[in-house]
């Protein structure tokens, strides 16, 4: 024999003899069986410990049984149902299945191989069984994190869409009555994350969370939509005030104090509630007219509830659309400023402009500032907005005076709004503006209202005096509609007062509002102060402003507001604007 084929027989045989197919048997974590396929039943030839052990069955309780449809093993009722078709296809068959048991279920997968006769029909079935309950358990924890939120194991905003489907899909088959979504805002949530501490704020969070479950039926579903949003879906209801029911027991659950650490901390919410009864039967629309619903009750207040009713939130609606898209218009370049010019009444010279701001809207058209200015404040975008109409009327003047000889000596007004007065530093924001553009202070004036002083006097007094430093002149606008002490003003260093059109509009016929614009021209010029007259459309207020002795005025007798190109046409115009 050839010496390297002996050697190979001899490695071969050492190896057969040392693999033992039996231990490899007994070891496999996979349950192995072996069927004899017959028609009285099948018996089982062979089983491994992995297959007894899933099944709970002793060694001999197992082997050289027949197993029936019948059979007490229940658990063998699928097994022998795919035996059946694989013997009747003669094709290798996978399935899988689970079982009830605690502490969790357990899910397994089968292999069926077929063995073949010489006649081509199955005489044997050799079963692989794999335990895959481990994979499952990672399955469903994954699943439920991606429709959990992480902090307070609550349902996120996608599985609660999916309930509030579940629901309406049983409301649409007549099974259930009416279902209301209720999305509640915590009031203040800034300062509790400043004073808790995030940690604190997240404890505070799960806290809240536990302590509204408690008030809800099994039924309904709690869910955390974003960070301060949660939402309850309150299904089964008949009356709007059955959600409303539910919603007074969330301010009261809120109104207890929560425990924190070794002190107590007092929340409130404002909760929107909209329901199948008032709105679409659409999960999308359910969650968007409670959304508007919790934005009114929030502009209501604290701890406020609000129902949506289709027409009393047709406008929000629109305002809801009208702030993203605010958001978005400084950047798209959407804003524009007009100018509209304010004149000298005794010498007929052009003394300046004041800017208002305009948007064109893609679709909209132009919007009234009147419309737009509200909702930036409200939403915050008026820093923004405030800064880029600094900004674009500062340099827009630069560019005049290198245009136009006669723009040496004008000057730009622009209107500071309240909000954007407390929330930003606009003393800081002008020189830098001013620096930028290469504008003197003395040729910018900056419009605001008593309003915006009056709300926090020292801070005002601060601020205006900041500006003053700078040279900038301050007016006082829209005057005679808010608080009205020319003399209380005194104490901040205003340069002008403009008088609000409403009392110009029928100065020659009222003659209260005639003796009114009287009074403040006359203290106006006791304290100093230049006095413009807004709103001025007929010739005859003209004279008659000047006879009260009104310096200045602006209106749509010498112009509208018109774009910058026609601005600089008006400034090449001349002085001649009284005739
Ligand atoms: P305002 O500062 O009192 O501006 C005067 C308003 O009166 C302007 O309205 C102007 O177009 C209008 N007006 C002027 N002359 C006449 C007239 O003869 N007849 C009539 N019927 N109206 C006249 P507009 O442009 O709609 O602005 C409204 C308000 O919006 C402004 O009142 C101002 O408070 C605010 N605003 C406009 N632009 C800005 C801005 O850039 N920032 C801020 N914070 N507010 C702005
Ligand atoms: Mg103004
Ligand atoms: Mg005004």
């Amino acid at each position: 024999m050839d010496p390297k084929k002996a050697l190979l027989r001899a490695a071969d045989e050492t190896l057969a003899g040392r693999i033992d197919s039996g231990w490899v048997l007994e070891n496999l974590p996979i349950g192995l069986f072996l069927l004899e396929v017959r028609e009285e039943g099948h018996r089982i030839l062979l089983t491994n410990p992995s297959f007894r052990t899933i099944f709970g069955l002793e060694e001999e309780a197992a082997d050289g049984i027949t197993i029936t449809r019948e059979d007490k093993y229940s658990a063998f009722e699928s097994i022998i149902d795919h035996c059946l078709a694989v013997r009747r296809t003669c094709k290798p068959a996978y399935f899988e299945w689970h079982t009830r048991s605690e502490p969790s279920d357990q899910f397994f997968a089968c292999h069926l191989m077929p063995r073949l006769g010489g006649n081509g029909e199955v005489y044997q079935i050799l079963g692989s069984i794999i335990d895959r309950s481990a994979e499952k358990r990672a399955e469903r924890i994954l699943l439920h994190n991606a429709l959990h939120d992480a902090l307070t194991n609550l349902p996120n905003r996608v599985l609660f869409m999916e309930k509030i489907e579940e629901a309406l899909e049983r409301q649409r088959d007549g099974e259930a009555q009416h279902c209301a979504v209720l999305v509640i805002n915590l009031d203040r949530f800034q300062l509790i994350n400043e004073t808790l501490g995030h940690l604190g704020g997240d404890e505070f969070l799960v806290t809240m969370a536990t302590n509204l479950l408690k008030i809800l039926r099994p039924e309904d579903t709690m869910a955390r939509l974003s960070g301060d949003e949660f939402a309850i879906l309150v299904s089964e209801i008949s009356r709007i005030e059955d959600a409303n029911a539910v919603a007074d027991r969330v301010h009261r659950t809120m109104r207890a104090p929560f425990p924190m650490g070794d002190s107590e901390f007092y929340a409130s919410v404002c909760i929107g509630i909209s329901s199948t009864i008032s709105s679409a039967p659409y999960a999308d629309d359910l969650v968007r007219d409670a959304d508007l619903a919790l934005h009114r009750a929030k502009a209501a207040g604290r701890g406020e509830t609000e129902v949506f009713h289709r027409d009393k939130h047709r406008h929000v609606r629109s305002q809801l659309q009208m702030e993203v898209a605010l958001r978005k218009a400084v950047q798209n370049q959407e804003m524009e400023l007009h100018y509209q010019a304010i004149v000298d009444l005794f010498t007929g010279r052009l003394v300046g402009f004041e800017a208002l701001a305009r948007w064109n809207h893609p679709t909209l058209g132009v919007v009234s500032p009147v419309d737009f200015i509200p909702i930036a404040e409200e939403t915050g975008v008026i820093v923004e907005l405030g800064r880029w109409a600094l900004h674009t009327a500062c340099e827009q003047l630069v560019k005049w005076r290198q245009e136009e000889p006669a723009a040496k000596s004008l000057t730009v007004a622009v209107n500071v709004s309240g909000v954007q007065f407390s929330r930003s530093d606009v003393a800081a924001e002008a020189e830098m503006i001013l620096s930028l553009t290469g504008l003197s202070g003395d040729s910018l004036r900056l419009e605001i209202t008593e309003t915006t002083i009056m709300k926090n006097p020292e801070h005002a007094a601060e601020v205006l005096h900041q500006l003053r430093d700078q040279k900038i002149r301050l007016a006082l606008d829209d005057f005679g509609t808010g608080y009205s002490s020319l003399s209380y003003l005194q104490r901040f260093p205003i340069d002008i007062v403009k008088i609000d059109r409403s009392f110009i509009t029928d100065i020659e016929s009222n003659t209260g509002n005639h003796r009114i614009v009287e009074i403040i021209t006359m203290l106006g010029k006791t304290l100093g102060l230049t006095v413009v007259a807004e709103g001025i459309e007929h010739q005859i207020q003209t004279e008659i402003l000047r006879d009260l002795g009104c310096q200045m005025g602006q209106g749509y007798l010498f112009s509208r507001p018109v774009p910058a190109k026609e601005a600089r046409r008006l400034i090449a115009l001349g002085d001649n604007w009284l005739t």
